[in-house]
């Protein structure tokens, strides 16, 4: 059996979570800060440790075979990978942000400005799409002080909280992409037998964090309209109780719409309401 590789970042924004995702697959390996590389020893896999700019060329020319990393940085080296999966973290957006008392208000208005930024290459897309002649000044950092040196009438940056921005006297006007953390593979590996099975262990820690374990009481006269209001994986699981007219309930339910859930269950009768985080739901 060939022995994987899956790249991750180093160290930043990605790391930490890349890394839980992979343990909560029941992978095992060290994460030594120092170390390059790591070997998974219950499952034929490699973790490399890279900058997150040179992971999707890495991916898509099979140095390695897999890679975790944000979208905007594959659409801005323009690399041929295939999308696996979205991973629900490393959420964020890139917005064009101007100072507050600026008058740009619409693209159309970029025409002739300078813009600062890092992703030089996402925006260029854009302003050819709204035909917009702008200067696109490219920097690797800190781009957010662009304007405020009078070295850029705006900016193109990742905007998550907005916090920065704010910091930095800016408003954005205009969002050109969201982004969050993907897996990708090298085209034409999605499915070798052990890409498959990493994915298919990803995605039920996935479905795991999105819903949660319920048990809850209810009078057997009140059953059918507490187990109404529950979906579950396949139908709830009714347990007897010592008291003969009562049962207890066990279901899974989506965390999306959870307390407005637990309302309407504690109103059609539920009582003792336990909820529990799930470790992975296996379909
Ligand atoms: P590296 O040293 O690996 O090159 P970096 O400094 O380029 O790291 P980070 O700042 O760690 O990158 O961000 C990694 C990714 O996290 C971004 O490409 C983006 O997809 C995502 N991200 C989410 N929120 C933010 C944010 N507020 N600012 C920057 N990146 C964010
Ligand atoms: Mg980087």
């Amino acid at each position: 059996m060939k022995t994987l590789k899956i790249a991750i970042q180093k160290s930043g924004r990605l790391n930490e979570k890349s890394v839980e995702i992979l343990k909560n697959c029941g992978l095992s390996f060290e994460n030594y800060k120092s170390s390059l590389i790591s070997t998974v020893t219950n499952f034929p896999l490699e973790i490399l440790f890279l900058r997150d700019d040179d992971i999707p060329e890495y991916v898509q020319d099979g140095i390695a075979d897999l890679g975790i990393v944000g979208e905007n940085v594959i659409v801005e080296t323009g690399a041929n990978v295939s999308y696996l999966q979205k991973l629900g973290f490393g959420k964020c957006s890139l917005k064009i942000a101007v100072k507050n008392d600026s008058d740009i208000d619409t693209v159309a208005k970029l025409d002739g400005k300078v813009i600062a930024t890092s992703y030089p290459v996402i925006l260029e897309k854009y302003l050819k799409a709204n035909q917009v002649n702008a200067q696109i000044r490219n920097i690797s950092g800190s781009v957010e002080i662009g304007p405020g040196l009078g070295l850029s009438d705006a900016i193109f940056d990742i905007v998550s909280t907005g916090g920065t921005l704010k910091n930095n006297g800016l408003k954005p006007f205009t969002s050109v992409m969201n982004s969050e953390a993907v897996l990708v593979s090298t085209p034409g590996l999605e499915f070798n037998t052990e890409v498959v099975e990493i994915v298919q262990r990803i995605q039920s820690v996935l479905r795991a964090r999105t819903t949660k374990y319920v048990v809850l009481n209810v009078a057997k006269e009140n059953l059918k309209a507490v187990v109404d209001l529950l979906p579950g994986v396949k139908s709830p699981t009714v347990v007897p109780l010592f008291e003969e007219d009562w049962v207890a309930v066990h279901s899974v339910i989506d965390e999306q719409d959870f307390w407005v859930k637990i309302n309407s269950l504690k109103a059609a009768g539920a009582q003792g309401i336990v909820v529990m985080p799930i470790e992975k739901i296996i379909t």
